[in-house]
């Protein structure tokens, strides 16, 4: 389907949609991670790991519908990485759905808490921690497992190294590679300050606002306003940063043009948006009446999600 995004980020491979209150999921192929399903596009189903940030229907939305399609498709269940008090509302969810199929699709939840790593495969992890938006909010960070040789052993012959192992001399020291972070829905807050989002390559982040005179929707709702971004960009100052859930309501052109004029011009180049060009509006089932075309105005209530 051409309404995903693919992009390209310091190496790493994005695929994803983004728009807030509208859908939102973006998945790493190449680490076998979703962050959020959105409403389950194709391109994602194959990948065996989601990371629900939080349950706005945005993020959420296609939870059922991604364990039914891994199902049909005869892959493994998929494993849905959650807020532990989320998991028990997603199975109860998923119990619903058996019951209105008339047969059950197989799921696996995983409950975890702010700090609680997940293995995704040998020497990568996912590291779940608390953010700003919801009670029950979360981002995720991938992080890759390397283990050295320690400074104190380089030098030392091959069957040297193996007799210290037998001797029970720990010899490796365990690095942690934070590849990218996903801060999923959220305000500015404490969690920016976590070494391993510090340290991140790719750090993808919403920035739902841009006009000045949504600051305040950006606050009531806990979302990154664009005047946000100085602040981000200062804990992270080695990251290539890409920006996701932008409001459909905000002009692109506008969304550049904002930047540019509150981001210092060595910051502006590590910045890409996942959604580059307005996304066509999405034909209702009438065909693309009036109604379903048209963006949501000024005057329409706060976003969901
Ligand atoms: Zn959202
Ligand atoms: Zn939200």
């Amino acid at each position: 389907m051409a309404r995903m995004m693919h992009k390209e980020v310091d190496g790493i491979k994005v695929v994803g949609f983004s728009l807030a209150g509208e859908e939102s999921v973006v998945a790493l192929p190449e680490y076998n991670v979703c962050f959020d399903v959105g409403r389950a596009p194709r391109e994602i189903i194959s990948i065996d790991n989601v990371c629900l940030t939080h349950g706005h229907m945005d993020h959420a939305a296609g939870i059922a519908y991604y364990f039914s399609q891994r199902g049909f498709l005869g892959n493994s269940p998929g494993r849905l990485i959650v807020h532990h008090s989320l998991a028990p509302l997603i199975e109860d969810l998923m119990k619903t759905w058996a019951r209105i199929e008339g047969h059950p699709s197989e799921i696996e939840v995983v409950p975890v808490e702010p700090m609680q790593d997940v293995p995704i495969r040998r020497g990568l992890i996912v590291r779940p921690f608390a953010v700003n938006h919801v009670r029950t909010s979360l981002g995720f960070s991938v992080i890759e497992i390397r283990h050295k040789l320690k400074a104190e052993f380089h030098g030392k012959t091959g069957p040297e190294l193996v007799a210290l192992k037998k001797d029970g001399v720990e010899i490796e020291e365990r690095t942690e590679c934070p590849m990218a972070t996903f801060t999923g829905d959220t305000a500015l807050g404490r969690f920016l300050h976590h070494d391993f989002v510090r340290q991140s390559r790719v750090l993808i982040v919403e920035c739902t606002f841009f006009e000045s005179e949504h600051e305040v929707r950006a606050r009531a709702g806990r979302h990154i306003h664009a005047e946000d971004l100085p602040e981000i960009l200062a804990c992270v100052p080695e990251a290539q940063i890409l920006l996701v859930h932008l409001s459909r309501r905000t002009d692109f052109r506008t969304a550049k043009k904002t930047l540019l004029e509150l981001v210092k011009p060595d910051d502006v180049e590590r910045i890409t948006f996942l959604m580059e060009r307005p996304p066509r509006p999405q034909r209702g089932g009438d065909g693309g009446s009036e109604r379903s075309r048209r963006t949501p105005s000024a005057t329409s209530p706060a976003e969901p999600g």
